[in-house]
């Protein structure tokens, strides 16, 4: 192929981070930190991932006991009196968010602005912490510089060069062209499992029987709502997931043209008063049918355009007409990548199962936990919800039971030597990888990533054979939460 004659060469590494998002970043960090010379490749400009670039600044994941968001409110339960009984994420993860804190971030399990208006508690699902965006980039590049990450941003990992079945290189491209970075280990954490599809390697996409994958996000951000007002609806009794207004919505406005309200709006507040993430319900029942694949980049692309002309046509049809508060509401901006919930998985050496999941498996090796509950939309949930079936590891997490083990095996792709995964794309079948692709998870898994490259490279083995009760003692003492 003719990159792999012109190529410069970039450098070389002992580890190279393909991805910058909460797995990315922790795997880096962790990397940096034991003294591996590592280089994080990024295809934008920030670190973050979909917290960031796809505008979603609220870490889930570090606690247990979550349980579905409308069930939470059938049950009346608030947002102070969810049954959180233990942390299931530390490390990296503490450092970052005590990091942000200290700059105006929120949480965990606290909503932003709650303390002027405890209403928007309400809107809360489980443990959030949240911030400012600008504030987490700048931060997550600081870290980066203090742990002698290298960064190189706006750029590509395309391909893996293979000798022997090792990776021996990765090939990039940006602005300079393609180069090449010679490298001893490779950290997966494109969300998309891209390297290790790319190196010949088993990966599939979605659910394992059917392909289906959870329908792509579109995030947008909405500006001057009135609290006092919203606060005041929500005192009174108000739906937070405003069922009635999205129903009459959807009967004055619906225009034939499919342009659609839909049937709930999913709002976050953010740390800025009147501003409001808006999750679910933007576009994210509009383009459930249509299967679109965020590994395709057209699909990225459609999606993209729909999204950015739903979001204008939203305000004007839905919040400024029929949710309180909203009346003179504003966009503020939408995500510059598209929210991709789901996508390839690797098959590991070790996978990690609903069953495990909900029988409360815990692996030899296990590297991380995850509390949260199995929550991947799916064609036909509403009649598997009806007969307990999914929603049995909720109901025991909501009586603090139920924590999930992540076995280290899982981040190993299977036949592979010198390559690991971290993030959502880590071998988890079917809706095992709800619990495991929130953020505060992924964090989890990126640190333990980054730990195990350290005692690959220095006891030159495969990432399947090394000491894992080591790793395991490492994580421990760096704070990592790996015992149930
Ligand atoms: C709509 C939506 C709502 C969600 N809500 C929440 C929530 O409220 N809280 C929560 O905790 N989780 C939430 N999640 C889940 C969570 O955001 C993701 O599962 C998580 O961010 C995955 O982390 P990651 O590091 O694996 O991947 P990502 O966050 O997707 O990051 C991957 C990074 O890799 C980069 N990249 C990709 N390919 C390449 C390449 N070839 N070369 C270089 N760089 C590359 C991307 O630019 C990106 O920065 C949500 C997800 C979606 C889509």
């Amino acid at each position: 192929m003719k990159y792999e004659i012109d190529a410069k060469h970039y450098g070389t590494y002992d580890v190279v981070i393909a991805g910058g998002g909460p797995a990315g970043l922790s795997a880096g960090l962790a990397a940096a930190r034991g003294g591996l010379k590592a280089l994080l490749i990024e295809n934008s400009g920030a670190l973050g991932g979909t917290s960031t670039i796809g505008a979603l600044p609220f870490f889930l994941g570090a606690y247990d006991g979550s349980i579905p968001y409308r069930r939470m409110l059938e049950l009346g339960l608030n947002y102070e009196d969810l049954p959180r009984k233990r942390k299931v994420v530390g490390g990296i993860y503490d450092i970052i968010t005590s990091r942000i804190r200290k700059e105006g971030g929120v949480g965990p399990c606290k909503m932003a602005l709650s303390d002027k208006y405890p209403a928007l508690s309400r809107f809360g699902c489980h443990d959030e912490f949240t911030f400012n965006i600008e504030t987490g980039k700048r931060i997550f590049d600081e870290l980066a510089d203090e742990f002698g990450l290298s960064l190189l941003y706006y750029t590509s990992v395309i391909d893996t060069k293979m000798e022997n079945n090792e990776i021996a290189g990765v090939y990039i491209s940006n602005k300079d062209g393609i180069s090449y970075v010679q490298c001893r280990a490779l950290i997966d954490c494109t969300g998309d499992a891209d390297l290790v599809y790319r190196s010949g390697f088993e990966t599939y996409k979605g659910d394992k029987e059917t392909g289906e994958m959870t329908a792509i996000g579109f995030i947008t951000h909405i500006e001057n709502i009135d609290c006092t007002k919203l606060s005041k609806y929500i005192e009174d009794g108000g739906d937070p997931w405003f069922l009635e207004q999205c129903a009459l919505a959807a009967k004055e406005r619906s225009d034939g043209n499919g342009n659609t309200p839909p049937t709930n709006i999913v709002m976050f507040p953010l740390t800025e008063e009147g501003v409001f993430m808006i999750n679910g319900g933007t576009n994210h029942d509009f383009v459930k049918d249509k299967n679109l694949d965020g590994t395709n980049a057209k699909d990225l692309a459609e999606l993209t355009k729909i999204g950015r002309k739903r979001a204008k046509w939203l305000v004007e049809n839905l919040f400024r007409p029929y949710i309180p508060g909203a009346e003179n509401c504003r966009l503020r901006l939408t995500a510059a990548y598209p929210g991709v919930r789901e996508t390839r998985r690797i098959v590991g050496e070790k996978s990690l199962t609903e069953k495990d999941i909900i029988s409360g498996t815990r692996f030899e090796d296990t590297i991380a936990l995850a509390g949260r509950h199995f929550d991947l939309g799916r064609k036909g949930d509403e009649e598997k919800e009806k007969e307990g079936g999914l929603q049995e590891f909720a109901s025991t997490n909501a009586l603090g039971g139920g924590v999930a083990s992540i076995p280290y095996g899982a981040l190993i792709p299977r036949k592979s030597k010198n390559i690991i995964v971290a993030g959502r794309c880590i071998s988890a079948e079917g809706q095992a990888l709800g619990p495991v692709r929130v953020m505060s998870t992924c964090m989890a898994l990126g640190e333990a990533a980054g730990v195990a490259t350290i005692i690959k490279l220095r006891d030159n083995v495969d990432y399947k054979d090394i000491n894992v009760k080591e790793l395991q003692n490492t994580l421990r003492s760096l704070g990592a939460k790996i015992d149930v």
